[in-house]
């Protein structure tokens, strides 16, 4: 709207306390709020850890890996930004101290710098103002770039990117230039008061390092009260009415409804200048409504290895509740161990599930387990979504009850199996690197007419994203088809399976690629969206049955 280059305003989100205070979303409301405003805008997270990305990091440690259309593996407060923002991001928008380091010192090897002794400041941080600078140019240039600077405030590591970002605002000047610092302000239950000492410190050591915020935003269990506000206010140099509440809420998608209620974007607005619109939030108000008043339920079964740690299947969860919001139902989730589902076990355990779905994954633990689980939702006709290795596990289901293929497994748990149906793909075959070597990001797909994928797309090509090394052993299409499975989804070229479906099922798909990442807010994916139709149907058709069966029992 009013972008001149060299005229992009730059905000940036720092954290301070504890981490884990939802700076992440804080950064997506942000960027939600200006964007319905009319704002172009742009996110952009640095991670300071050293690892290149987080793609070789364990769930338990790092949560989901998010995968973008360009195949760069992220964290995952990426997978925020771009639902809070509805637009697909690329490798730029996640940074790591690894890569920055990566970028200098291959630099320095080519001669890059000779003569110079290549220092943190300024060759480090040159290169991170540089990576902010970039993201300010997408599509032609926007107006706001929104940088989140990973850890807590007095992490050593982050020390070269709140520098970087102080320059930044001497460069820019405080016109172009708005620092925002999520702190916590905890209740301490023994006093019945809210304590600000926290937050004063915090604060501190961000002005030690030459940065006074502008904007404070405060976590808290309890409203903070006027008083409460000026005394933060006045300790940490900052005019009470920057001083902001981000109080606890029950679901993410409310968080910048009240950001606004507590008047965040017209204070930005004010501080950067910034020319345009007035709010329009009426989609996301509606879709607010339908999260929280909805008709119907529905209880899914994840049958995962991770189940105890939330983190780890973050996007499946958020896209729940996009596909909640679209059929008018609560969602409720229900967490299944794999390991504790064997052939005995599965009936009690999976008894009033009225869907299941398997996500991706690695390695062999719990495997049998999703076997199990998905033999049982095979007979019993429950709905099935099977992502990624959820794939895996059906095709290599079917191999063995259906086919009588004796032993069929995927070759990544046993490489000795006399029928791997999904096998190591060829162009893996000679990789050793770890880091940054599946097959990552988005790739077309085209899809069969006569199929449950089509009528839930309602189109025949199809991208989606990546990231995996197995696929579908094209030396087993024809007898696994013969036998009643669909191949629905092919690459285009033909070679590779990319979708199954079941013929005898009523809603059976299980695909290779990850659709949750796709999905947005206000525009649910359609698998998500269809699964959890399905499963209202399955779960109304059981319950008429169950009450013919009373029915018959009182007779
Ligand atoms: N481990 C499997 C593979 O590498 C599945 C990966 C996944 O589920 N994302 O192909």
């Amino acid at each position: 709207m009013n972008y001149q280059k060299g005229k992009v305003k730059y905000i940036f989100v720092t954290g301070g306390v504890v981490s884990s205070l939802g700076k992440g979303i804080a950064s997506s409301s942000i960027g939600l709020l200006l964007k319905k405003r009319g704002l172009r805008v742009n996110i952009q997270k640095f991670d300071p850890y050293i690892n290149v990305d987080p793609g070789t990091m364990n769930p338990f440690q790092h949560g989901e890996v998010f995968v973008l259309d360009d195949g760069a593996e992220t964290d995952l407060d990426l997978g925020h930004y771009e639902r809070f923002i509805d637009e697909n991001l690329t490798r730029d928008n996640n940074l790591t101290s690894g890569q920055i380091y990566d970028a200098v010192i291959t630099r320095e090897r080519k001669g890059g710098y000779l003569g110079s002794t290549v220092q943190v400041i300024p060759h480090i941080t040159n290169e991170i103002k540089d990576r902010i600078k970039k993201v300010g140019e997408r599509n032609g240039g926007v107006d706001v770039v929104i940088t989140e600077i990973g850890g807590t405030v007095g992490d050593i590591e982050s020390l070269p990117f709140l520098e970087s970002i102080r320059q930044m605002g001497l460069e820019c000047g405080p016109e172009r230039t708005l620092f925002i610092h999520l702190t916590l302000v905890p209740f301490i239950e023994s006093a019945g008061e809210l304590k600000t000492k926290p937050t004063q410190h915090s604060v501190k050591e961000l002005r030690e390092i030459g940065i006074q915020p502008n904007i404070l935003l405060c976590r808290t269990a309890q409203p903070l009260t006027k008083q409460i506000k000026e005394k933060i206010g006045l300790f940490c140099n900052v005019p009470a009415q920057a001083v902001i509440q981000a109080i606890d809420v029950d679901c993410i998608y409310e968080v910048p409804i009240l950001f606004h209620q507590e008047g965040l974007d017209n204070l930005i607005i004010q501080h950067l200048d910034l020319k345009c619109g007035e709010l329009s939030m009426d989609d996301w108000a509606k879709m607010m409504e339908k999260i929280k008043n909805p008709k119907k339920k529905v209880k899914i079964g994840i049958c995962g290895k991770y189940t105890h740690l939330k983190d780890a299947y973050k996007s499946i969860i958020e896209a729940f509740v996009h596909a909640g919001v679209e059929n008018d139902a609560r969602v409720e989730l229900q967490w299944i161990n794999a390991e504790e589902v064997t052939h005995q076990t599965a009936g009690k355990i999976l008894e009033d599930i009225d869907g299941v779905l398997i996500p991706g994954g690695f390695g062999e633990r719990g495997i049998e387990g999703k076997i199990e689980a998905v033999r049982y939702v095979r007979e019993n006709k429950v709905p099935y979504l099977g992502i990624c290795l959820g794939m895996h596990c059906a095709v290599v289901e079917f191999a063995r009850n259906v086919c009588s293929l004796e032993k069929a497994n995927t070759y990544e748990v046993d490489q000795a199996t006399p029928y791997p149906v999904i096998h190591l793909m060829p162009d893996q075959e000679k990789i050793t690197d770890m880091g940054g070597t599946m097959r990552l990001g988005a790739y077309p797909c085209i899809l069969e007419k006569d199929s449950l994928v089509y009528k839930a797309y309602g189109e025949e090509k199809i991208s989606e994203r990546h990231r995996h090394r197995y696929e579908f052993h094209n030396r087993f299409r024809d007898v696994l088809t013969k036998a009643g499975m669909k191949l629905t989804g092919l690459s285009p070229d033909g070679r590779l399976v990319e979708i199954i479906e079941l013929t005898d099922h009523p809603w059976f798909v299980a695909v290779q690629f990850h659709p949750e990442l796709k999905s947005r807010p206000t525009k649910a994916h359609p698998l998500f969206r269809d699964l959890v139709k399905a499963a209202l149907k399955y779960r109304k058709s059981r319950s008429s049955s169950l009450c013919d069966e009373k029915e018959q029992v009182k007779k």
